[in-house]
C-alpha cells in the first residue's frame, strides 16, 4: 500500500483531534504516514496518539527552530519527505495555518491542490465545500501528489492500533532573510472551553444577542454543554465577542455534531464556515431567517426566552 502523509497537529506534546481524523480518512487511501515538526523530542511525546489512530510510520522532522519559524519548516518536512516516499496523498487540516502550508507545498511539489474538502475517498478523489459553501463538489486532482485540505470535524476519527516505526527527517537550515520568525506567542482561547475549530458542540450567537454583555446567555448555554462558543461577523464587527471565535468565510470553518445558532441569519459568509455541522438548531424570532433553510431544528423566538430555558432543562438532566 502507498503511504498517506498526516501533517500532525499539536500543541506541547498534546495531539489534536483533527490529526486523528485526517488518519482515519488516509487509511481510506493507503498507509497513514504521520510528519511531526517540532522541537527536539516532541515526536517521542505524540507517537503513541498516532499509532493508536493507525499511522505506521511517524517521521519526526525535530529542529531547535521548527516552533518559531510558522510554516515554513512544516513545508521543507513534507516536501523532503514526499520526494522520497513517493506518497498517494498530503492530508493536511484545513484550519488558516494548515491551508497556508498545503497551498506552499502543493506549489514546490507542482501539485494539485483540493481545499476544504468534507469527505475523502479510497481513490483520493474527494467531496468538497466551494464557493463559499454555495456548492458541493467531488473533486480528484490529475496533477502529481494531491494535496488536501481537510475541514476539521468532517471525518470520524476511529481508533485502529499499529506499530509505528519512527524515521527522522532532516530539515535544511532556515535562510533568515526568507522567513518569519515568531518572537513571542500568546495563546487565545475561551478559557476552559474546548478549542472552537476542535469542539463536538459550537454554541454562536449574533447580532441579535444585542450586546458584549448579553453574550452571556450565550455562554451559559455552551458551559452546560461543554461547548466551544462562536460568533458571527455581525457580532464580532460590533465589539460583542473576540474576534478569534468568528464562524464564516472570513473566520473559522467548524464541522460539529452539533451547531447552535442564536440571533444569526444564516448569511452566505455565516454559513461557509459551519453548514458542514452535523446537526444544526437555530434560534431566530424572524421565521423568514435563512439560517432555517439549513437548520435541521428550528425555534421561531426570542432567544432571551427559549435559551435561558434550554440551559435550565440541560442543567437538570446532568
Ligand atoms: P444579522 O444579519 O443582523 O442577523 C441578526 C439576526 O438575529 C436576525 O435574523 C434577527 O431576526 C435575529 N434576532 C434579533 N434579535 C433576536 C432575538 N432577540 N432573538 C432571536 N433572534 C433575534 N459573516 C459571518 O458571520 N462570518 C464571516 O466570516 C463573514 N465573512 C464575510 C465576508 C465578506 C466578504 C462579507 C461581504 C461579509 C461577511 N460576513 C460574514 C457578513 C455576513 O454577510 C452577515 O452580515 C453576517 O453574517 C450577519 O451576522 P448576523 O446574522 O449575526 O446579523
Amino acid at each position: 500500500m502507498p503511504e498517506v502523509l498526516v501533517l500532525v497537529d499539536h500543541v506541547d506534546g498534546e495531539v489534536k483531534k483533527v490529526t486523528h481524523e485526517l488518519l482515519s480518512a488516509a487509511r481510506r487511501i493507503g498507509d497513514p504516514a504521520a510528519v511531526v515538526v517540532g522541537s527536539p523530542g516532541v515526536t517521542g511525546k505524540v507517537k503513541d496518539s498516532l499509532a493508536r489512530y493507525g499511522a505506521v510510520k511517524v517521521y519526526a522532522a525535530e529542529s531547535a527552530d521548527a516552533d518559531a519559524l510558522l510554516v515554513t519548516p512544516k513545508v521543507d518536512a513534507l516536501q523532503a519527505v514526499a520526494a522520497t516516499a513517493s506518497p498517494a496523498a498530503v492530508l493536511i487540516s484545513a484550519t488558516l495555518e494548515g491551508k497556508e502550508v498545503a497551498g506552499r507545498l502543493a506549489v514546490r511539489l507542482g501539485s494539485g491542490l483540493l481545499y476544504d474538502a468534507v469527505d475523502v475517498d479510497a481513490d483520493g478523489s474527494v467531496t468538497q465545500s466551494v464557493f463559499g459553501g454555495a456548492f458541493v463538489v467531488k473533486a480528484k486532482s490529475t496533477r502529481g501528489v494531491p494535496v488536501i485540505a481537510v475541514r476539521p470535524g468532517a471525518v470520524e476519527a476511529e481508533e485502529a492500533p499499529a506499530e509505528a516505526t519512527e524515521v527522522a527527517v532532516e530539515l535544511p537550515a532556515a535562510d533568515a532573510a526568507k522567513v518569519t520568525r515568531v518572537t513571542g506567542r500568546e495563546v487565545l482561547v475561551g478559557g476552559d472551553r474546548p478549542e472552537l475549530t476542535e469542539a463536538t458542540v459550537v454554541v454562536a450567537g449574533g447580532r441579535g444577542v444585542g450586546s458584549a454583555e448579553k453574550f452571556d446567555v450565550v455562554e451559559k448555554l455552551a458551559d452546560v454543554l461543554g461547548a466551544a462558543v462562536g460568533a458571527s461577523r455581525a457580532a464580532v464587527d460590533s465589539g460583542y465577542y473576540p474576534h478569534q471565535f468568528q464562524v464564516g468565510q472570513t473566520g473559522k470553518t467548524v464541522s460539529p455534531q452539533l451547531y447552535i445558532a442564536l440571533g444569526i441569519s444564516g448569511a452566505i459568509q455565516h454559513r461557509a464556515g459551519m453548514q458542514t455541522s452535523k446537526t444544526i438548531i437555530a434560534v431566530n424570532k424572524d421565521p423568514e431567517a435563512p439560517i432555517f433553510e439549513i437548520a435541521d431544528y428550528g425555534v421561531v423566538g426570542d432567544l432571551f426566552t427559549v435559551v435561558p430555558q434550554l440551559t435550565g432543562e440541560v442543567e437538570k438532566r446532568k
